[in-house]
């Protein structure tokens, strides 16, 4: 599937695994490139498109057809709206549908093992060619028993469910498939992902619980904002994919009257790894208390196993301030990259490094506190770039913010802080370092601050750290010429 959050989309992850073949999202914001690899590499037999990316899929087709030879397409459309298209054989999708038995006791489901593969997403965090996780029935179902647990997502019939993060990344979080579990309504955006276009929906369609990353809350916060509207019908929203800032949470607490779930996942990992329902004794403590837990992301999903292990080996306690990479173990937890890329990927007792660095403490709030490669050590002492990112994202002039690791003659490694400016505003490093002086241990405190109309991201819409580092390539950080 090409396409964007819709009701065909959803009646296809159902339909396709349905019938026991696999349904691969792709991600349209791919490179044109790395779309063709994903195509061929999956042996993609069919492409079901959203009217938007058909431009996009007929200038890729002859190279689409090389990859994955006998490839077919269908226009996720009506007969009257079918464009003219050079899609070769192209179908439409309404059309399609109505050749299909109205009724399942013409035509029933078949039934198979519950290990048989459902769905495919590749992802491309990793370094090389993306890799793809392929889920089975049998996961795919226990991750959405999980999802629905009372302690993390707690969907119920009541629900009315939005994903903002796309269908296409990670199934949506898993959403669609706990949500029927569940029996909750689910309303889609389609390609409007503004805050204007998102506030009509959440309010219109009365929507309970949201789920999206960061960068998708705060335009809405700032559309709700600027508006002076609230969301009276929310009873919390999920914020995950990225790390949350503390101003982003405490504007939803705070402003708003909707608890935040902050949320950690991987493709890897379906993705639902942990979720930050405060505990029961945590709820009545006073906001600041709260917050010092919700900036955390969360506790493990039952089924997920955590722990987190040093460079040699070690394996850290649970005490809130010992570092190390987390690692992870469960039935929803991938084995091996699809066609066994990159090799073995679990240890011989079976937990999956994950790349990210994190701490636990002893009522098992895990905090993620670098991606293992974005860590900056200063000294030998690791910086947690993502601390920083926040804690400057809690400046009203401070749009968006990221912290990267340049190279210094003393320290080995200094932060430099790049922003972007709320529209309107110019901040300087002085009152931006003032901001952050008391927030943050001195010797954390970035050596530069860069300022810059955009921050590249990836296609999942995270900041991409890898651009930003080959943007800065060379920069020469104040301090490191002092020292040279
Ligand atoms: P993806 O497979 O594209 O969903 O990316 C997974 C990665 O996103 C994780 O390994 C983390 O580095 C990052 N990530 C996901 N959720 C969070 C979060 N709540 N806070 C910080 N990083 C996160």
């Amino acid at each position: 599937t090409l396409a964007w959050n819709g009701y065909r989309h959803l009646e296809l992850y159902y339909a396709v695994s349905g019938m026991g073949a696999v349904c691969h999202t792709l991600n349209p914001r791919l490179f044109a490139e790395q779309l063709v690899y994903i195509v061929g590499h999956a042996e993609d037999a069919w492409i079901f498109v959203d009217l938007t990316f058909v431009p996009q899929l007929e200038a890729l087709a002859p190279k689409l057809q090389e990859a994955a030879p006998g490839l077919g397409f269908v226009v996720m459309t009506d007969e009257a709206h079918m464009p003219d298209t050079s899609l070769p054989g192209a179908r439409c999708y309404e059309r399609l549908m109505m050749a299909v038995p109205a009724s399942a006791e013409e035509d029933p489901w078949p039934l198979f093992d519950e290990n048989l593969a459902s769905s495919l997403c590749y992802t491309s965090g990793t370094t090389g060619n993306p890799k793809g996780v392929l889920y089975s029935h049998r996961s795919t179902v226990l991750h959405a028993l999980g999802a629905c647990m009372a302690d993390t997502l707690g969907l119920w019939s009541g629900d009315s469910v939005l994903p903002v993060v796309p269908m296409f990344h990670a199934n949506a979080w898993g959403l669609p498939y706990a949500a029927a579990a569940a029996g909750s309504k689910m309303v889609f955006p389609g390609a409007a992902l503004d805050g204007a276009s998102l506030y009509e929906l959440l309010d219109g369609e009365r929507v309970t619980v949201a789920a999206g990353v960061p960068t998708v809350w705060l335009a809405l916060l700032s559309h709700l904002k600027a508006e002076g509207v609230a969301l009276p019908h929310m009873s919390r929203t999920v914020i995950g994919g990225a790390a949350a800032p503390r101003s982003m949470i405490r504007a939803f607490e705070e402003d708003l009257g909707v608890p935040v779930l902050h949320s950690w996942g991987m493709t890897e990992t379906s993705p639902l790894g942990a979720v930050g329902r405060l505990k029961g004794k945590d709820q009545e403590r006073p906001l600041e208390e709260r917050l010092d837990r919700q900036v955390k992301q969360g506790r493990g999903v039952y089924g997920v196993e955590m722990r987190l292990v040093d460079d040699e080996g070690g394996i850290q306690p649970w005490d809130g301030e010992a570092q190390g990479e987390l690692q992870v173990r469960g039935p929803w937890v991938a084995q091996e990259y699809f066609k066994g890329e990159g090799g073995e990927i679990l240890d011989e007792d079976g937990w999956f490094s994950t790349g990210d660095v994190a701490t636990l403490d002893p009522d098992g709030y895990m905090q993620i506190t670098d991606r293992a490669k974005d860590v900056i050590k200063s000294g030998g002492e690791w910086i947690s770039s993502i601390e920083l990112e926040n804690e400057a994202m809690g400046h009203p002039e401070v749009a968006e913010a990221a912290v990267i690791g340049l190279p210094h003659p003393k320290w080995d490694e200094r932060p430099l802080l790049v922003v972007v400016p709320a529209p309107g505003t110019e901040p300087t490093k002085d009152a931006l370092l003032e901001h952050l002086g008391p927030r943050v241990a001195s010797w954390w405190l970035p050596d530069d601050i860069a300022f810059v109309e955009e921050l590249p991201h990836t296609a999942t819409g995270k900041v991409s750290k890898r651009q930003l580092r080959q943007r800065f390539e060379g920069y020469e950080l104040p301090t490191a010429r002092d020292e040279s």
